[in-house]
């Protein structure tokens, strides 16, 4: 069965044709500039592929609820020329096949559920810490909505002491994002976060952001596992010392030999790599059908 795939993210558009079991037959993509130049590209790679259904995993915040006169937009965006765009409805009116729609981070969750590192897991976790923080949320196999979607990165979370960065989130300032995502770290140090490397103390602050996070989501959804993938995470030394911090913060209080005994295990990086979000968008895409 042919799907076409989508991850729309604000500074590129990845897309792919693969099939129901994740395998990807071919990809490509594209800047994300505004919808009248980047829509027509992206309905074109697609058209005429014999594509039984599309899946668009895509940045945020959207409008997931299918019973909603706003289903499929893209909503509050910082990005002005998407905000309030129906991405859904002009890729049906162009292309007439089903459309599975969901948060870019909710489809890594979804792609690790179905064929990566949460599989098996009953409720499984993606954080993604790049140029903002995600966390994708799938219970049952299925990506979790409620009201609207998980919005984790933005969770009210305690400063390190003697950390006076003011934070960049453009609606909270130090939130989790605003203090932990890859521009953060590059405010506060006023260097690029690769070329930091070597500076202890950079991660040392990261990983105490992460970790304070990492307790919260284990306190409020009870995961099986934890996913932690984004460009800052290419930082692989981050691993051991977020684990650490995570034992350390929840202070015994929740006694799973999982997280006790066996947290390498626990919190681990994608296992699908960078096809976490366009796998995940394979498998939107597949839903739609079912
Ligand atoms: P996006 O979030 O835009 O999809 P990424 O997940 O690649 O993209 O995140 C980009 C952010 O991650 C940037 O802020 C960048 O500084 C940071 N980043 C990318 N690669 C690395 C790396 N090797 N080490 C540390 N930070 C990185
Ligand atoms: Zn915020």
């Amino acid at each position: 069965m042919i799907i076409g795939a989508l991850e729309a993210g604000g500074t590129k558009m990845v897309c792919a044709i693969g099939d129901e079991n994740g395998n990807i037959i071919e990809r490509t993509q594209f800047p994300t500039e505004t919808p009248a130049i980047t829509m027509p590209q992206l309905i074109a790679f697609y058209k005429d592929k014999g594509a039984l259904a599309l899946g668009i995993g895509c940045f945020g915040p959207i409008n997931p609820d299918k019973n909603s006169k706003t289903y499929g937009y893209i909503t509050s965006t910082p990005k002005l020329a998407w905000r309030n765009y129906n991405i859904v409805k002009a890729f049906h009116d162009a292309l007439k096949v089903p459309i599975g729609f969901d948060t870019d981070v909710n489809g890594a969750a979804l792609g690790e559920t179905a064929w990566g590192a949460l599989s098996g897991c009953e409720v499984g976790i993606y954080i993604t810490i790049g140029t903002g923080v995600g966390v994708g949320v799938c219970i049952n196999g299925k990506p979790l909505h409620g009201l609207m979607h998980p919005e984790g990165g933005h969770i009210f979370i305690k400063r390190l002491e003697g950390d006076d960065y003011k934070g960049n989130c453009p609606y909270h300032l130090d939130c989790f994002e605003g203090l932990a995502a890859g521009p953060a770290i590059e405010g506060r140090f006023g260097k690029k976060a690769y070329e930091l490397q070597n500076v202890s103390e950079v991660w040392d602050i990261e990983a105490h952001y992460i970790a304070q996070a990492i307790c919260n989501y284990i306190f409020c959804y009870s995961p099986g596992r934890i996913v932690l993938g984004g460009g800052v995470m290419h930082q692989e030394q981050l691993f051991p010392i977020v684990r650490a911090k995570v034992k350390e913060y929840l202070k015994g209080y929740i006694n799973a030999k999982e997280i006790l005994d066996n947290i390498d295990s626990y919190i681990v990086p994608p296992k699908l790599g960078d096809n976490a979000g366009i796998k995940g968008a394979l498998k939107l895409g597949f839903m739609a059908i079912n």
